[in-house]
C-alpha cells in the first residue's frame, strides 16, 4: 500500500460508514470519490485485491441486469465477488465497491459508457463485455460515434482486455474491427422474426458509410448485416444461439460455445433479456464459471432493482421495468401487449441529468401499437408527463396525468378493475416509483388494508367521458370533406434522418390536418429513391448524425432543382437540425466541406473542437409564427450564418438556448414557405401554432392552384400541447 491509497482507505472507510450508519443513506459513490480525489491512481492501486481478475459491462441497455447475473453466476461456482450492483457505474460507484472489499476472486463491474475511459485504463480488466449500444441521452452522448470513439480508446488503454462483444450489432462490431484487443463475438445465429419498429440506429456501414444490407434483424439495429460496398459484416460468433423457443414465462435457446452446447431458459418476456442471458453466458464462460449453474441462477433472478419487478397489489400482477431509450421502450410495449385482458400501463418520465434532458426521443418510441389494443388504459407520470401526455395523444391513446405509483393505481382500477397494471419508468423516475411500489406491497403484507385502493364499482372507465369538447367550427364555408381537401406530406430519408424524435413532426401535422377532415397522404421517400415532389403539399426533412446526414445530402443533391423549384413554387417545406444546414449553400462536416442545396441564403461552419463542441439544451424563442414562446431542444455541432436579408424563424428568448450559433440570438431561417430550425423536440409536438401555420400555407397553395379560396384551420383543443408548452416555458423561467 501507498500512502495515498492508506488514506484514501481511511476516508473510504470513514464515509461509508458515516453514510451507512449515521445517515442511513446508500453508501454507493461518495467514499470512492473522496477516495480518487486523495489518490487519483485508486483503482490501479486496489486492483491486486482481485486474485483472478475484473470484468466491466458496458453498452446501453441491460448492464445492470448482466452486471448482476454475472456475479451471481461467478458466485454461484464458488467465487468471492466484488461488485458494484445498485448500478453506480462511474469510477466512483467502482472505486467505492473496492474500498469496501478486502479481498475477492473477481471484480464484476458495470461502467457508463463514456466513463471507460476512466476505468479501464486503471484497471486493465480481463474482459469487457459490450452488449449494444443504442441512442440514448444523446444531450450528454452527442451522437453514438462518440461512444464508440470512447470505448475504442479505453480498449487500447487497456491492450490486455479481451473484448466480449455482440456481434449482432454494427455498433459493437466496428469497435471490435478498431480495436487491436483480442475479440470473442457472440449474437443469435438465426432470425427471432420480431415485428420492426419504425426507428432504428446504424443502417449505415460503419467503415465505408454506405447502406448495410440485413439478412434478418432482430430489433433495433441487431441483426445479420453485410455492407454490399467494403465487405464489413457481422463477425461468426464464438458464442452463437440459436433454436429459440417460447415457454410459459420467456423464451428458451441453445447456446452452442467452443466445447459443447447447453439450453437456456429465460424466465422474462422481452428478447432483449434472452441477449442479456446470452451475454452472461459468455463471459462466465470466459471467467472459467461452471455454465451448469448458471440457469438455476437466471431462474431465480429477482434483483429487487426495479428490473422486470413484479408485486402482488390489491390481488393484481403489478409490473415496474426501467426503460430509457426507443429501443428499451419499444421492447416494453411488446411485453405490454403480450399480456392477454385488460392492461393499464403508466408511463413516468423524468428529464434530470441522468436521464438526458431532452425528450424527443420519446417519439422514437412506436407508442401507437398501443391504439391497435382496445382494453388499455394509459398514464402519464414524472416530471415531463405532459410531454409524454402529448406524444401519446398523437399516437392515438389518450391518457391521464398521474402524480405517482400510488395515484396510477387508484386511477387505474378505477378505470380498469380487472386490470394488470404495468408502470414503465426512465432512469430517475423510477427510485421515486419503486418506492412507492415497495411500501404498498408492504403494507399489504402486513395487513394494512390499502384504503385508497377500495374498488368502486363503477365499471369500466370510458376515456371518451373525460374528453375535453373541440371548439366547433365557426365559420360557414364547405368543410375540409366537402371541398375534397386532400394534403400529400413527403418525409424525405426518414431512415437516415431521424436520430432526435423528428419525424414525430410529420405525425403531428398529419393527425392535425386529419382532424380538420383533411384527407393526407404520407410519403416516405428512402435512399436511392427518386424525389417526386408533383402532388406533395409538405415535404420534410429531420436532422440526423453527420455520416447519415452526407448520405442523405448526396442523394438530395443529385435532386436538388426539383426541391429548388417546388420552394420557388411556394411549396411548404419543414427541415430540422442536420436537414436544415443542408438546405444552405454549403455545411462543414469534420475539417471538410460538403455543398449544399443552396435553396436558403445560409453557410453552416464548425466551432473549434469540431463535432465535440455542441450547442445542446433546451432553447425558447419568438417567432412570427406563434403566439406562444417556441419552445425545442437543439443539439448541434453546426453553426449557421443568415447571409444578409435573411429571415430568422424566431429571435432567442431569455437565456437558454444559441439557435443558429454561438452569437446571433436568433434560430432557423424563413423563406417563402421554407423554414428551417434547429428546434428538436419534436418542434410541432409543443408549438400547434406553427404546426397549424404549415398546414394552412399548404391549404392555401392548393387552393390557388385549383382556382378556389382556401379552408380556413378551424382551432382545436390543444389544451394538452399548451399544457406541455407552458410547463418548459415555466421551467425556463418564461
Ligand atoms: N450532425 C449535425 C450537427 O451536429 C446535425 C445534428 C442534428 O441534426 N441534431 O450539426
Amino acid at each position: 500500500m501507498n500512502l495515498k491509497q492508506d488514506i484514501a482507505q481511511v476516508v473510504g472507510a470513514a464515509s461509508t460508514w458515516a453514510l451507512k450508519d449515521i445517515l442511513h443513506r446508500p453508501a454507493a459513490n461518495f467514499p470512492g470519490k473522496v477516495g480518487l480525489y486523495v489518490d487519483p491512481e485508486l483503482l490501479s492501486d486496489l486492483r491486486p485485491r482481485l486474485r483472478e481478475g475484473s470484468v466491466v459491462i458496458v453498452g446501453t441497455n441491460g448492464k445492470t441486469t448482466v452486471t448482476n447475473l454475472l456475479a451471481d453466476a461467478l458466485e454461484a461456482s464458488g467465487k468471492a465477488v466484488v461488485c458494484n450492483r445498485t448500478g453506480a457505474n462511474l469510477d466512483s460507484g467502482v472505486a467505492t465497491a473496492l474500498l469496501q472489499t478486502e479481498q475477492a476472486d473477481w471484480g464484476v463491474f458495470e461502467s457508463d459508457e463514456l466513463w471507460l475511459a476512466k476505468i479501464a485504463p486503471q484497471l486493465q480488466p480481463d474482459f469487457v463485455v459490450l452488449l449494444n449500444l443504442f441512442r440514448d441521452q444523446l444531450d450528454r452522448m452527442g451522437e453514438i460515434d462518440r461512444i464508440q470513439e470512447a470505448i475504442a480508446g479505453a480498449l487500447e488503454a487497456s491492450p490486455s482486455t479481451t473484448l466480449i462483444y455482440n456481434a449482432d450489432d454494427p455498433f459493437c462490431q466496428a469497435i471490435a474491427e478498431k480495436t487491436c484487443n483480442s475479440c470473442i463475438p457472440f449474437g443469435f445465429e438465426e432470425d427471432l422474426g420480431l415485428a420492426q419498429n419504425t426507428v432504428a440506429d446504424a443502417s449505415m456501414c460503419q467503415r465505408c458509410d454506405s447502406l448495410l444490407a440485413y439478412e434478418w434483424r432482430q430489433y433495433g439495429q441487431l441483426g445479420s448485416y453485410s455492407c454490399p460496398n467494403c465487405g464489413f459484416k457481422r463477425e461468426d460468433p464464438v458464442y452463437a444461439a440459436l433454436d429459440a423457443t417460447p415457454t410459459a414465462d420467456g423464451a428458451a435457446f441453445t447456446l452452442r460455445y467452443p466445447s459443447g452446447s447447453v439450453r437456456v431458459s429465460v424466465p422474462f418476456s422481452g428478447t432483449y433479456m434472452l441477449y442479456n442471458a446470452l451475454a452472461v453466458y459468455v463471459a462466465a464462460d470466459q471467467c472459467g464459471a461452471a455454465l451448469s449453474g448458471i440457469g438455476a441462477v437466471i431462474q431465480s433472478f429477482d434483483p429487487h432493482n426495479g428490473r422486470l419487478q413484479r408485486y402482488d397489489i390489491g390481488g393484481r400482477c403489478v409490473l415496474l421495468n426501467l426503460a430509457k431509450n426507443p429501443t428499451g421502450f419499444n421492447q416494453n410495449l411488446r411485453i405490454v401487449l403480450d399480456v392477454p385482458g385488460p392492461k393499464a400501463v403508466a408511463f413516468f418520465i423524468n428529464d434530470k441529468e441522468a436521464d438526458g434532458h431532452d425528450v424527443s426521443w420519446l417519439w422514437d418510441v412506436d407508442f401507437q401499437e398501443l391504439a391497435g389494443a382496445d382494453d388499455i388504459v394509459a398514464f402519464a407520470g414524472g416530471i415531463r408527463r405532459n410531454d409524454m401526455q402529448v406524444r401519446l395523444k398523437y399516437a392515438g391513446v389518450a391518457s391521464q396525468l398521474v402524480d405517482g405509483a400510488g395515484d396510477f393505481l387508484e386511477k387505474a382500477w378505477k378505470a380498469a378493475p380487472s386490470a394488470n397494471c404495468f408502470l414503465i419508468a426512465n432512469y430517475t423516475a423510477l427510485p421515486n416509483v419503486k418506492a412507492e411500489l415497495d411500501h404498498l406491497a408492504r403494507d399489504e403484507s402486513q395487513g394494512v388494508p390499502p384504503a385508497h385502493f377500495r374498488r368502486e364499482e363503477s365499471g369500466f372507465y370510458h376515456y371518451s367521458e373525460n374528453e375535453p369538447e373541440e371548439r366547433p367550427a365557426t365559420h360557414p364555408g364547405p368543410s375540409p370533406a366537402q371541398l375534397g381537401e386532400k394534403l400529400t406530406i413527403v418525409h424525405l430519408y426518414p431512415e437516415l434522418l431521424n436520430l432526435y424524435g423528428d419525424g414525430g413532426n410529420v405525425t403531428v401535422l398529419a393527425e392535425r390536418a386529419r382532424k380538420r377532415g383533411v384527407e393526407v397522404e404520407v410519403v416516405r421517400v428512402e435512399h436511392g429513391r427518386e424525389i417526386d415532389l408533383d402532388s406533395a403539399d409538405i415535404v420534410f426533412l429531420g436532422g440526423g448524425p453527420d455520416r447519415e446526414q452526407r448520405l442523405a445530402s448526396h442523394d438530395l443533391l443529385a435532386q436538388a432543382q426539383r426541391l429548388r423549384s417546388y420552394v420557388e413554387d411556394d411549396g411548404v417545406l419543414l427541415a430540422i437540425c442536420g436537414g436544415y444546414q443542408i438546405l444552405g449553400h454549403e455545411w462543414l462536416l469534420g475539417d471538410g466541406s460538403v455543398p449544399g442545396l443552396g435553396i436558403c441564403g445560409i453557410v453552416t461552419r464548425r466551432a473549434q473542437g469540431g463535432s465535440h463542441n455542441r450547442l445542446v439544451g433546451n432553447i425558447a424563442l419568438e417567432s412570427p409564427l406563434a403566439q406562444m414562446p417556441v419552445i425545442g431542444y437543439e443539439n448541434h455541432a453546426g453553426r449557421t450564418f443568415l447571409e444578409p436579408g435573411c429571415k430568422a424563424f424566431g429571435y432567442v428568448k431569455g437565456k437558454h438556448g444559441k439557435g443558429n450559433n454561438d452569437a446571433d440570438g436568433v434560430d432557423g431561417v424563413r423563406y417563402r414557405n421554407v423554414v428551417g430550425t434547429y428546434l428538436h423536440g419534436p418542434l410541432l409536438s409543443k408549438n400547434p401554432e406553427v404546426a397549424d401555420w404549415l398546414i394552412q400555407r399548404a391549404l392555401e397553395r392548393r387552393a390557388a392552384k385549383g382556382g378556389r379560396p382556401a379552408y380556413m384551420l378551424q382551432p382545436l383543443d390543444d389544451s394538452e400541447e399548451r399544457a406541455a408548452n407552458e410547463f418548459m416555458c415555466a421551467k425556463l423561467g418564461l
